[in-house]
């Protein structure tokens, strides 16, 4: 697809509104490992820097840039086999449960719909399943790839297992193209699926209350809090929302909730608790429970398809080892209702991690952050993918205040499937002592340094 092809305005976009001002030179939709051989080739010839495209969700951007995006969107075959399951990088999260369904099989998503294996299962992969069945990429049985001299190759362990290690955590765009993951899938036929709200005024004590929850709670448990503040003007009161997945008995995460309320002090202002199939609570977790799964595609990308891109966003995250206690919930919230501004869309979300992914040492694979239990994110969304530069200044400011508070409660550690520009110690907080490892890895399978990005390996 080139600037002169009526879809080009479409080919180009990702997740984020505020890209579409990037203008690769071309988009080229792989549908064969072929065709993605032919690409890497014409590109190495032509000295034409690469972009691989899955699910376009980069939040920095990694996936689009001058020169030649390679969108391996197309390669999204479900296939199930006695063991294990084959998914092409272009597998959204929804398209998954739908293929799976027929054949009682599931594995580890995130919590969002149209995120694609291609970056998700390279950077690790969390969702509600992460604290019973591990990160995603720790599900991983082989890989195929093409790499930046053409070659096809499969990672294993017992093939190009250096390879292997790396891409389960290492992150896309770093080693070569996948084009096929195999995955060990996990036994959940149903879950139960929770929501609740919970008031403002006791913000404090819920927030502190959860985060204990979850760190001594059931590895059955999977769960996100979100404080979220839809507009700061004057008057607007956040919501507090807790959500989550349960592996177990409906009664069980019942009682579970009534100590949590019990803890805080607070009563829910709504509490729902379904135990569903599979299929159906992902659903619910995608917010896509009254949707089509056609519908519950990006908007655009067929004639049904309803999920609305984000316009603008600014948001900085951390891993945390422990609860930040009491008096870190008072400071970010004071730094919340302090930065609230008419017309931002701000939260604090909170994502309860390990459990059995905890469980693997740290240098067992590329994904390294085996102490996390939770991923802390603050950020502004606009309304406008091209706002004014003052409003796109002051959308830096609840996540930077955010970011001091919650930096020397972290582990110093930060998932790089929420890469972010602005972090200065990027080596050691997606990778701490991996990194030297990825670099040998990246020196054996891309010498030349063909695929790279602002935070690639080596760069
Ligand atoms: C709204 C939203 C919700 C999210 N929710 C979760 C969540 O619940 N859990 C979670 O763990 N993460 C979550 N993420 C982060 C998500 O996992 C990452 O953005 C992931 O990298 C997306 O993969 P993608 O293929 O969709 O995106 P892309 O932008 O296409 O790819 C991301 C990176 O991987 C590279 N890449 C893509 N495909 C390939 C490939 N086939 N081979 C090699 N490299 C490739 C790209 O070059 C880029 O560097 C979320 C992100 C967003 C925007």
């Amino acid at each position: 697809m080139l600037p002169s092809d009526q879809a080009y305005a479409y080919s180009k976009q990702g997740v984020l509104v505020e890209l579409d001002t990037v203008k690769p030179q071309g988009i080229v939709y792989c549908e064969t490992p072929r065709d993605v051989s032919t690409a890497i080739e014409f590109a190495r010839d032509n000295d034409i820097a690469v972009h691989t495209r899955s699910g376009g969700h980069s939040l920095a951007g990694w996936s689009t840039g001058q020169g030649m995006v390679l969108d391996v969107s197309r390669l999204n075959r479900v296939s199930v086999g006695h063991h294990t399951v084959r998914l092409g990088p272009g597998v959204q999260s929804i398209d998954a449960l739908a293929a799976l369904k027929p054949y009682n099989r599931q594995i580890v998503t995130g919590t969002c719909a149209t995120v694609r294996q291609g970056g998700y299962i390279s950077g690790g992969g969390f969702g509600f399943q992460v604290r019973k069945f591990g990160v995603a990429s720790d599900r991983l049985v082989s890989a195929r790839m093409v790499l930046s001299d053409g070659r096809i190759v499969r990672a294993s362990e017992r093939m190009h297992s250096d390879l292997f290690w790396a891409i389960r955590g290492g992150g896309g765009g770093n080693f070569g193209v996948v084009i096929d993951f195999e995955v060990r899938p996990i036994s959940a036929p149903r879950m139960v699926y929770f929501d609740t709200l919970w008031p403002w005024d006791k913000a404090q004590e819920v927030i502190t209350a959860w985060q204990e929850w979850c760190y001594s709670g059931s590895n059955n448990l999977g769960s996100t809090l979100n404080v979220l503040l839809r507009d700061g003007a004057p008057g607007n009161v956040p919501i507090i929302k807790i959500n989550g997945g349960y592996h177990g008995p409906q009664s069980e995460i019942e009682q579970a909730l009534n100590e949590l309320a019990a803890e805080a002090g607070a009563t829910p202002s709504l509490r729902t608790v379904q135990e569903l199939p599979y299929d159906e609570a992902m659903k619910a977790v995608y917010g896509c429970e009254q949707l089509t799964v056609q519908e519950c595609h990006r908007a655009g990308s067929n004639s049904d398809a309803k999920i609305r891109r984000t316009p603008f966003l600014r948001e900085r995250t951390r891993l945390l080892d422990r609860p930040t206690g009491s008096s870190g919930v008072a400071d970010l919230l004071a730094a919340f209702e302090a930065n609230r501004r008419p017309g931002h869309i701000t939260y604090l979300y909170f994502t309860a991690l390990g459990g059995v992914a905890n469980e693997v040492p740290r240098a067992q694979t590329a994904y390294v952050h085996r102490g996390a239990e939770f991923f802390v994110a603050c950020a502004t969304l606009l309304s406008d993918g091209q706002p004014p530069a003052e409003e796109a200044e002051a959308a830096m400011v609840w996540p930077t205040h955010a970011f001091n508070i919650i930096d020397p409660l972290s582990s110093g550690e930060s998932y790089l499937n929420f890469p972010n520009p602005d972090l200065g110690d990027w080596r050691q907080a997606y990778y701490a002592e991996n990194y030297s490892r990825l670099v040998s890895v990246k020196r054996r399978y891309d010498a030349p340094n063909f695929f790279r990005h602002p935070q690639s390996i080596g760069s």
